[in-house]
């Protein structure tokens, strides 16, 4: 087994360092570079593993496999060499605040409820955490005012290993049992957790913490937070879409819900008026058709359902097959066909075959939609109709 000295845990600020290759081992996919030390924290504990160079070389992925520090990199290095590490500061300290800001919430949730974090993700997008016990909306309001006010004390965050007697007495968060010397990391006054991960040395550099959602999960919920830069580039994203709306709807920035409701009733009312119109001008259609057979029409702009309710008016009437074609965005159409007492069933197959359609429905009732244009559908049903007689 090869050790390798981790810098991370002296120093968690270490973006660059120099290192020894020890060993160079050909993967399936590439090497596993080991080194005699290394900044490069592995995925573990939640967090995922840090990224970035030696040399001129990428490390995609560093894991921790027997007690050994693997970076993956898709070129060799040769044993012997002296070779510089870079890490992606901007990636690994977004993933000290995203973490730090977890234990906090955790922390204080535990203390406060008793419930344990039992599941933690940390997406590229938000963080979510697993609680064994529900949260109410306010609940969720004071811990974010707690966790921020704690941030803004801007404590140290210690790290210790205590002995196994003086462990006993400690109360700390652990996701399992642990055996050796165990990491006890301390947000003061806020959590004691046992994490070999990477945490802030100062609880301000965490900046502040969202609590995004909770939804019901399990026994418990869901949470979704986001700490640190995210939180900015969060504001600036919702903002852009509250200041659009804001724009469109001539509301103020503060007013934009209110806006939008009166443009969803206003939206409502409109749809009634279309539909009792649309009822009016299928009443005509339907007594214009009254007997005279076989019907095919094509009308602009109509919704499916639309369609649907103009189709059967004029079947009512018409005394023979009525089909209705309305265009789409998309250039496809969009059918309905009916008949009294009729069965569609093989025209419809027959008419989806030759025009690229699917769709069905009732013996006497079909809808769906057709890849072709007005001529070809005209085309077909002139041939049906010459085939009837
Ligand atoms: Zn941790």
């Amino acid at each position: 087994m090869i050790e390798t000295e981790r810098l991370y845990y002296n120093d968690v600020y270490k973006k660059e360092f120099t290192a020894v290759v020890l060993e160079c081992r050909e993967e399936k996919k590439g090497y596993h570079i080991l080194l005699d030390r290394s900044a490069f924290y592995p995925e573990g504990g939640g967090q995922p593993s840090d990224i970035g160079f030696l040399d001129g070389t990428e490390v995609f992925e560093v894991h921790e496999k027997n007690g050994e520090l693997l970076h993956y990199t898709r070129e060799s290095l040769e044993a012997g060499t002296e070779v510089t590490g870079k890490i992606d500061w901007e990636r690994r300290f977004d993933l000290m605040q995203q973490h730090s800001g977890e234990h906090m919430v955790s922390g204080l949730i535990h203390e406060a409820f008793g419930y344990d974090n039992v599941g933690f993700h940390m997406g590229s997008d938000v963080i979510t955490i697993d609680f064994n016990g529900m949260l109410d909306d306010s609940q969720i309001g004071e811990i974010e005012r707690k966790v921020n006010a704690k941030i803004w004390q801007d404590a140290q965050v210690e790290i210790s290993y205590p002995s196994p007697e003086r462990l006993k007495e400690i109360g700390y968060r652990s996701k399992k049992e642990l055996t050796g010397a165990v990491r006890i990391v301390t947000f003061p006054g806020t959590d004691i957790c046992a994490c070999c991960g990477t945490h802030v040395t100062h609880t301000g550099e965490i900046g502040m913490v969202k609590l995004l959602s909770a939804v019901k999960f399990h026994d418990g919920v869901r949470m979704e937070m986001i700490a640190g830069r995210r939180v900015l580039e969060y504001l600036n994203r919702v903002n852009e879409q509250n200041r659009q709306i804001s724009v469109r709807l001539s509301a103020k920035p503060t007013q934009t819900a209110a806006a939008v409701s009166r443009l969803w009733e206003e939206n409502f009312r409109l749809k009634g008026l279309t539909s009792r119109m649309e009822e009016e001008i299928f009443a005509n259609e339907a007594s214009r058709w009254k007997g005279k057979g076989d019907v095919l029409l094509f009308r602009e702009g109509l919704e499916s359902d639309s369609v649907r309710r103009l189709t059967d008016a004029v079947t009512q009437s018409c005394g023979g097959l009525c089909a209705v074609f309305s265009k789409n965005q998309d250039g496809s159409y969009k059918y309905a066909m009916g008949q009294i007492n009729g069965n569609l069933v093989s025209l419809t197959k027959e008419m989806n075959q030759t025009l690229q359609g699917r769709g069905g429905g009732k013996p006497y009732f079909v809808q769906g939609s057709v890849w072709a244009d007005e001529n070809a559908i005209r085309a077909f049903f002139k041939e049906i109709m010459e085939q009837k007689r």
